[in-house]
């Protein structure tokens, strides 16, 4: 059970004055019932020492009997108290409450305390339970002197009731007035309870919500006391909790932001690898929302068992973990996995782990490699055949004037597919670069596309293959003329090259919505499905032999990529193995 604050103090009040009330009333008590029996005792006395000398004075008095009982009979009645008279043997003469008869045949009262002090000249009394009265009596006994000499003994009895009657009438006052008393001191008591409370109830109240997280009331402090004292500190414990949750707070949002900006996966666990926060690098990773991942154990939400096991790993040595590790879900990806242990005081609490996506750096690695070896490749070739055949002329075929003219042609071509190596590698590395300026210019595409089917006609005359243009004239665009040509040039000399005998080439546009598509169709060999995603990569071809055989280079569609990306358009290829191709690319209209 709980007792309230207020009822505590009530009660201690109350306590308090119960404790002082009756320490008092107590005291009081015992005072007045000394001083009463006091009274009665000096009463007592001096009646007996009257009585003693109206005896005394009558010489043959102790000797009477009769005279005795009726002195006795007399004066009890009229001091109220019995009266006994014994001789020194202790032996009773006469009685003021039984008859004289029976007084007499009474016996001996030498054996009560009251009656043998007398005996020794001294005023005895006692207070006893009388047992055939059934109260407690008061006794005094003085000597009775003759001739200054103990000649009998007299006794007066007084019941005590009278003084238990005011005792008692003493003590009902006392207790109702100590009970009326602590009744107003409950009302007061209450009363005092409740002022005092009431300042203690406000801080009770604003402390709860303190407790609730809202730090913007403050406690209304009314006095300078020890509990103003406490409401004043409460107020400036809020005031200072306020403004450090604020500076959190901020310290928060900014971790935050530079949390989720960061390019770097990253997530933190505890010590049992529970996730406890991820960034949005990580939600992209792994294409789930953080919501599913956080709260749950690692392997749960995440579901990788490499990474996990690096956790474990970091966690158990308390070292720093770093791999490589390649994601299959969602996408495949390369990632570089760092695991750092967390610590508090020594001891391992979690773990922050930074996913690095690597998978760009290691295409670009790859595409480096391939790229160097291509080129390596696309060298070699052509130099090891112009070498056999300088090195066949000086060993003497150079005698022969056939042979020399024939040898000197295939090193010609050779070293005509090496120039052309040549030019498109720069080319395509000075399209690259970043340097490159684009010089913009509206002009009539149709006329351009006439002039490139001019320059091609011979060539695709020479394979008895139809070329033409459906473009509409005037068809302007706001473009760099000579890369646009050179962007034809090789789609129409690849058409022609892929081409059947008495094939076609037909170049056509399409208005679409903000873009101009211009495709290039031909009747060649086509292009397998599996080919159709890398074709537009660097050195990548169908059939290499015959495209070394028709002088290709393997760059002449990634130079049109580039190119067109420029241009901020798109390339694309749209073919049937056997039947032929249709090459587009789109330009940004004019605006
Ligand atoms: P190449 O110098 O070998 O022609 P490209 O980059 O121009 O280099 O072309 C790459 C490869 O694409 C070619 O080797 C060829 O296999 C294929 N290709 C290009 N254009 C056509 C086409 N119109 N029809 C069929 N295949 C083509």
């Amino acid at each position: 059970m709980r007792i309230s604050f207020k009822l505590k103090l009530i009660l201690s009040y109350f306590f308090l004055i119960f404790i002082s009330l009756g320490f008092v009333a107590f005291f009081l008590d015992k005072n007045l019932e000394e001083k009463a029996l006091q009274e009665i005792k000096t009463s007592l006395i001096n009646e007996s020492r009257l009585i003693e000398s109206i005896i005394s004075n009558n010489p043959a008095a102790l000797n009477s009997p009769e005279y005795l009982d009726k002195i006795s009979k007399d004066l009890g009645s009229r001091i109220k108290s019995r009266i006994t008279i014994l001789n020194i043997t202790g032996k009773v003469l006469a009685d003021s409450e039984v008859s004289l008869q029976q007084a007499l045949n009474l016996e001996s009262h030498l054996g009560r305390p009251e009656v043998a002090k007398a005996l020794k000249g001294k005023i005895g009394e006692e207070i006893r339970y009388s047992s055939t009265l059934k109260i407690d009596m008061l006794y005094l006994a003085v000597p009775i002197k003759e001739n200054g000499v103990n000649a009998g003994i007299l006794r007066l009895a007084l019941p005590l009731t009278s003084v238990q009657k005011v005792l008692f009438a003493v003590r009902k006052t006392i207790i109702i007035g100590l009970f009326f008393t602590l009744g107003l001191a409950f009302v007061l008591a209450s009363v005092l309870a409740k002022t005092l409370i009431k300042p203690i109830n406000r801080i009770i109240y604003i402390s709860s919500k303190f407790s609730q997280g809202d730090f913007s009331r403050r406690i209304f402090q009314s006095s300078n006391d020890e509990i103003g004292l406490l409401a004043a500190t409460l107020n400036k414990m809020a005031q200072d909790i306020e403004e450090k949750i604020r500076e959190v707070a901020t310290k928060n949002q900014h971790l935050e932001a530079i949390f989720n900006s960061m390019i770097e996966g990253v997530i933190v666990t505890d010590e049992s690898s529970r996730v406890i926060s991820i960034n949005h690098a990580i939600e992209s990773l792994f294409d789930a929302k953080g919501a599913a991942i956080e709260g749950k154990f690692f392997l749960e939400g995440i579901r990788n068992s490499e990474i996990s096991e690096l956790i474990n790993n970091a966690m158990n040595s308390a070292k720093l973990i770093s791999k490589e590790v390649t994601l299959i879900m969602p996408v495949q990806r390369v990632v570089q996995v760092n695991v750092s242990p967390i610590f508090q005081q020594d001891k391992v609490t979690g773990s922050v782990i930074v996913i690095h996506d690597i998978t760009e750096i290691r295409r670009l690695e790859t595409m480096r490699r391939d790229f160097v070896a291509n080129v390596s490749h696309e060298l070699k070739t052509p130099l090891t055949s112009i070498k056999g055949f300088v090195e066949t002329l000086l060993e003497g075929a150079a005698e022969d004037r056939e042979n020399r003219i024939n040898f000197l042609k295939i090193i010609n071509n050779h070293v005509d597919r090496l120039s052309n190596l040549i030019n498109d590698l720069l080319e395509l590395s000075h399209i690259e670069s970043k340097e490159i300026e684009l010089l913009k210019n509206r002009f009539d595409l149709s006329s351009l596309v006439d002039e490139v089917v001019m320059g091609n006609k011979s060539q695709a005359r020479k394979k008895g293959v139809e070329i033409k243009s459906d473009l509409p004239q005037g068809l302007e665009i706001l473009a760099d003329s000579g890369k646009i040509e050179q962007v034809l040039v090789n789609l129409v000399n690849n058409a022609i090259k892929y081409n059947k005998d008495k094939g076609f080439v037909r170049i056509y546009s399409e208005q679409l919505a903000d873009t101009i598509k211009i495709v290039v169709e031909d009747s060649g060999s086509g292009i397998p499905a599996k080919d159709i995603p890398r074709i537009f990569e660097r050195f990548y071809r169908v059939d290499k032999a015959r495209s070394r055989e028709l002088g290709g280079t393997g760059l002449g569609l990634s130079i049109v990529k580039h190119i067109i990306e420029l241009h901020s358009g798109s390339v694309g290829v749209e073919s049937v193995e056997g039947l032929g191709s249709k090459f587009w690319f789109t330009i940004p209209n004019l605006i």
